[in-house]
């Protein structure tokens, strides 16, 4: 098997902290040295090239441009690596690894995020592990083929989808889940990748680095107020809405919430019903409190998560500009980022 070049980008987040001194404060590591701290990596690459952010961020600062620089960089050198892997602060790793998965289409290498709990520098860091697991899932190969061509996220003992997964732990070493699709690998003695639930690209290579702002939140509680709820909907800035429900779809029927939303929904803008529960799927036909919601336009969400839900909202009305075709994409799956069908969830 020939070895691969791959693409380091180093975006922030805590794997690239190392202690000044032991015990010392925490500092920026020089990822352009890492091969000197890893000799291992030789073994499993041909070349490995970082590709450093100037100033790395602690992720709850990344936003939209970020996703594009992270974008561009790949579609920049997509000709010159086999693989690309992503450092990238956990906190908001399953938003940036949905969007990259919108904005790469039909990838035919692998773009793998990782990041670690622990500094890199510290001695008990699960960022050494996850950064040589995430290498050589970059360089598997399937025959002529790299193993991996989509957006994924290699994080402790897992490899899962980019679009599927969430952070669900500050603490442990499993950091994120997917609850609604199953792992794509295990990660134990041998990676075990489930080569049928792998994405493959139907066309070429193509980066879209468009995204509509304008997107809004509303979780829906016991006790939600009208005010703030007409602020957010009378806005006129606020063109779409991610609308967290209860369990399978359901909200409270007050006249006043339904009115608002069919109003604002009157004025060709979208919202998308997604539940509260990480697992399991929006059905708009089973509760009555649901139907109310499916009756006045409120596109499903299915089994996505918010991650998702946002990037795909954001990256739909960013370069899509006409209503029908806007909520043709939003009710396809684009990149495996829901179930497309009504029937049972693959696990
Ligand atoms: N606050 C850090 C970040 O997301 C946490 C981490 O990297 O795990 O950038």
């Amino acid at each position: 098997m020939s070895k691969k070049n791959i693409l380091v980008i180093y975006t922030g987040g805590t794997i690239g902290m190392t202690e000044q001194f032991e015990g010392g404060p925490l500092i920026p590591f020089d990822f352009q040295n890492i091969i000197d701290h890893l000799p291992e990596l030789k073994r499993i690459t041909n070349s490995i090239d970082i590709a450093p952010f100037p100033h790395p961020y602690d992720s709850s600062d990344i936003q939209a441009n970020v996703w594009g620089e992270i974008a561009k960089l790949i579609q920049q050198h997509y000709q010159e690596y086999d693989g690309f892997v992503v450092l990238h602060g956990t906190d908001t790793m399953a938003y940036t690894a949905s969007a990259l998965s919108f904005m790469l289409q039909d990838l035919d290498k692998p773009v793998i995020f990782t990041g670690s709990q622990l500094p890199i520098g510290k001695i008990r860091t699960d960022g050494k592990e996850n950064l040589i697991t995430a290498i050589e899932i970059a360089c598997a190969s399937n025959g002529e083929k790299a193993m991996v061509q989509e957006v994924a996220i290699c994080f402790g003992a897992h490899l899962l989808r980019g679009n599927r997964t969430t952070k669900f732990s500050a603490e442990g070493f499993e950091a994120f889940q997917s609850p609604n699709f199953p792992p794509l690998a295990e990660i134990g003695v041998h990676i075990q990748y489930r080569e049928e639930l792998l994405l493959r690209p139907k066309n070429t290579f193509t980066c879209f680095t468009e995204f509509h702002r304008n997107v809004a939140v509303i979780k829906i509680h016991p006790n939600l107020n009208r005010s703030f709820f007409e602020a957010i909907v009378d806005h006129a800035l606020v063109d779409g809405i991610i609308l967290e429900t209860y369990g399978s779809g359901t909200i409270p029927q007050q006249s006043w919430l339904l009115e608002g939303i069919k109003k604002w929904i009157s004025q060709e803008k979208i919202i998308i019903n997604i539940s509260q529960c990480p697992q399991g799927i929006i059905d708009q036909a089973l509760y009555k409190n649901a139907q109310s919601l499916q009756e006045i336009g409120v596109l499903s969400g299915r089994d996505m998560t918010t991650e998702a839900a946002i990037a795909k909202l954001m990256f739909v009305m960013g370069h899509i500009h006409d209503y029908p075709s806007r909520i043709q994409q939003i009710e396809s799956a684009i990149c495996g980022e829901m179930n497309a069908h009504s029937g049972p969830i693959i696990q």
